[in-house]
């Protein structure tokens, strides 16, 4: 039967958190992220997660709708066998509309894989189909850091994020309250751009006279200035990862060759689908570690993201707990998680996840 697309529908996806979440750049109360679905001449379905988040990737829900309408001549009457030429197309006419091209390209590669009868963790290479990921912890006082990090290391999370990046003292405190609620628990740390490059260093001394060991520090510096991130990349033993300065794979290439950072955190909301391949070679080529994020995402877009990370492999950082924010579940299916482990062994066929409303 003819894989050739025959209609893509994007829709608003607005997925209400239990709490807001506060980072360095802002705080969030809901995810307002969009859905597309593509229909493929055979009859088959695939679904797509797009997660515009204003403050990282410059569109809103809005931007990125009116960008997948748009977008509708570049993919209606292609064959979706062809999501190598649609995808390249998309990035040069929607160049900084990762998040809309992401939820174009999964809902394409979700129908094509689906069709195959194929899962995607096997169509990205198969190399495992279960991950472990951490748990974020947003900036809040250090007494309530303290309670929720002690509540996580109990539901059996060995791994924590903790955002950073407001206030250096109160950094220093609530990371310390955590170290000392979870004590077992690897420790990854997000500035999410708030530091300049000597304050990062500060904030890494200043955990080290505590003895705090941490696994690595996440985008310390303002995503353009590569110098600064390449100053504390430099002067620390602590691994630092770019996030927010590594949207292509040509940011990724020139951190690599610049030397700016040890780790690489690939998100689809940055570098849609199938440019994380790109990054993700180019990582392995240069020695650089990956880290894989996400935005504020529903179990269909995080389900495609443990797809890619289980079946490309070589990811040592997991960060993909969007979901645990969420006050609804609006995703039928996806992986299954077990404490720390999301796996996705059991899907037979595409990402395995369907929105409720369809
Ligand atoms: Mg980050």
């Amino acid at each position: 039967m003819s894989l050739r697309i025959v209609d893509l529908q994007v829709k608003e996806f607005n997925l209400p958190l239990v709490e807001p979440f506060v980072i360095s750049l802002g705080t969030t109360y809901a995810a307002e992220n969009i859905l597309v679905s593509v229909e493929l001449e055979n009859g088959v379905t695939g679904y797509g997660e797009g997660a515009p988040f204003a403050y990282v990737t410059g569109e809103t829900q809005q931007t990125a709708i009116k960008a997948v309408e748009a977008a509708k001549s570049l993919v209606v009457g292609k064959d979706a066998g062809a999501y190598r030429a649609i995808a390249a197309d998309l990035a040069r006419t929607f160049r900084v509309q990762t998040s809309a091209r992401m939820a174009i390209e999964m809902a394409i590669l979700d129908a094509l894989t689906k069709s195959w009868g194929i899962p995607l963790y096997q169509f990205f290479g198969g190399v495992s189909d279960q991950v472990e990921t951490d748990i974020t912890i947003g900036i809040m006082p250090a007494a309530e850091a303290f309670d929720k990090a002690k509540y996580w290391a109990a539901q059996g999370f060995n791994h924590i994020k903790i955002k950073v990046g407001n206030d250096l003292a109160a950094d220093v405190e609530r990371v310390a309250a955590i170290h000392e609620a979870a004590p077992n628990c690897r420790l990854k740390v997000d500035a999410n751009q708030g530091y300049t490059a000597k304050e990062a260093l500060a904030f890494l001394h200043e955990l080290d006279k505590r003895g705090i060991v941490i696994e690595l520090l996440e985008q310390p510096v303002p995503a353009w200035d590569l110098k600064g991130l390449k100053f504390v990349t430099q002067n620390s033993t602590v691994p630092i990862a770019a996030d927010e300065s590594v949207f292509s794979s040509r940011d990724a290439l020139h951190v690599a060759m610049e030397g700016a950072a040890d780790v690489i955190n690939i998100k689809l909301a940055k570098a849609s689908v199938l440019d994380v391949v790109n990054i993700h070679a180019i990582c392995q080529s240069y020695n650089l570690e990956l880290m894989v994020g996400c935005m504020i995402e529903s179990r269909l877009a995080l389900s495609m993201a443990v797809h890619m990370v289980a079946g490309l492999g070589g990811f040592g950082y997991v960060d993909l707990d969007g979901f645990f924010s969420l006050a609804e579940e609006p995703i039928v299916g996806g992986f299954k998680q077990e404490a720390e482990v999301l796996s996705v062994g059991h899907v037979r066929a595409g990402i395995g996840a369907e929105p409720k409303e369809k």
